[in-house]
């Protein structure tokens, strides 16, 4: 049975119309979704009782529910979803600086097929793909959760489990109702999709014209360093994912963010952040650093370590002392198991300290 977040406006004004229903239903349906998820009902005496007998029957309200739900001290919160279709995934709704807002963070995939060696998401390897409606589910919880806590959310990121553009035609159809002026009404400008560097995925989100942001997961500046995080890389190299990213933002005019991993002895050398700030010469990116949220070991059985703060900050000062925007991104749900794929790989909280760097 499909569910309401299955449906788009032209494809549910087509359900109702197969079923002899008014249209105009279709909108007040699917604004009830987006605009009030926890709302939502189908006893709206508005739809007539024929409508919501046979909605009752045939439409599911929702396709996920809350299996499991971890608030860390810094108040983020992190959400594993159960879908009716099988399989569990994370989504994560983080405070902002502001007091009335918040960012969340969606999964495009069940798993991943990409085993980056420092991330807890790919371990199990890949389930499933995420249908468009179990996308819009996440962002309409992290909607929810938000309001509850007199938030409003203001931002979405694709950086949750999954490789987004290999799951792209659904992470698209999610986009265009999440950001769409009849349905979430987020806008493109305030989502960011974020990727292993699958180049012909970027040139057709370039394409796609939405308006979203890009993120490319670069992790290390040298090919041989890269494939060693990045098993991708192989088929992508650096060469060919920063022309790709270089095309994105001269289609887009939207400035990508380069996310670089920081992991102990790996890539996190004075040299390695000057080869760095020659990948990004003449190019408007900026970069994002991760400093490295323990995992455990990852596929290859290599157990990584976050870099002392100094050598990040040395890291980040090379960055900066040639002219590139650079930031660290704030550590955030520590105490949580903040990893992609944690909460999922071990429902049992750990307590680490929480670190907030900025
Ligand atoms: N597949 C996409 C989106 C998911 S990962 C991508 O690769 O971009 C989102 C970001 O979190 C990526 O930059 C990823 O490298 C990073 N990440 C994964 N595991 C991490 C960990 N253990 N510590 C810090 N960052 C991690």
């Amino acid at each position: 049975m499909p569910a309401l977040s299955d449906f788009n406006l032209p494809t549910l004004t087509a359900q109702l119309q197969t079923w002899g229903h008014p249209t105009s239903h279709a909108r007040r349906l699917l604004r009830a979704l987006y605009q009030s998820p926890g709302k939502v009902t189908f006893n709206d005496t508005q739809l007539g009782n024929s409508l919501r007998a046979r909605l009752a029957t045939d439409i599911a309200l929702r396709q996920s529910t809350i299996a499991a739900e971890q608030q860390s001290a810094d108040g983020t919160v992190k959400l594993l979803l159960a879908m009716a279709n099988g399989g569990s995934v994370e989504t994560v709704l983080m405070p902002s600086h502001r007091p009335d807002r918040a960012a969340g963070c969606v999964s495009s995939q069940i798993g991943c097929a990409m085993r980056c060696d420092f991330c807890a998401s790919t371990r199990n390897g890949l389930e499933r793909d995420l249908s468009a409606g179990e996308i819009v589910e996440q962002f309409l919880h992290l909607k929810e959760r938000a309001a509850t806590d007199n938030r409003r959310l203001q931002t979405l990121v694709f950086m949750g489990m999954g490789e987004p553009m290999l799951n792209l035609d659904n992470v698209l159809e999610a986009i265009r109702r999440i950001a769409g002026p009849d349905l979430g009404q987020l806008g493109g400008r305030h989502i960011t999709v974020s990727t292993v560097g699958i180049v012909p995925g970027i040139d057709r989100l370039a394409a796609a014209g939405l308006n979203v942001h890009l993120a490319i997961s670069l992790h290390a500046p040298d090919d041989a360093t890269r494939a060693r995080l990045v098993p991708m890389n192989r088929r992508y190299n650096i060469p060919d994912i920063m022309a790709a990213a270089r095309r994105f933002e001269s289609i887009t005019h939207r400035i990508p963010t380069i996310e670089y991993c920081l992991l102990a002895g790996l890539n996190d050398s004075d040299e390695q952040a000057h080869l760095l700030a020659n990948l990004m010469e003449n190019f408007r990116a900026h970069v994002n650093l991760i400093p490295y949220n323990a995992i455990g070991a990852g596929v290859s059985g290599t157990v990584y370590e976050r870099p002392a703060q100094e050598r990040m900050n040395s890291f980040l000062g090379i960055l900066r002392h040639k002219n590139i925007v650079a930031h660290f991104r704030r550590t955030r749900g520590e105490d949580v198991n903040a990893a992609c794929g944690q909460l999922r790989d071990q429902l049992t909280p750990v307590s680490l300290p929480v670190r907030t760097i900025r």
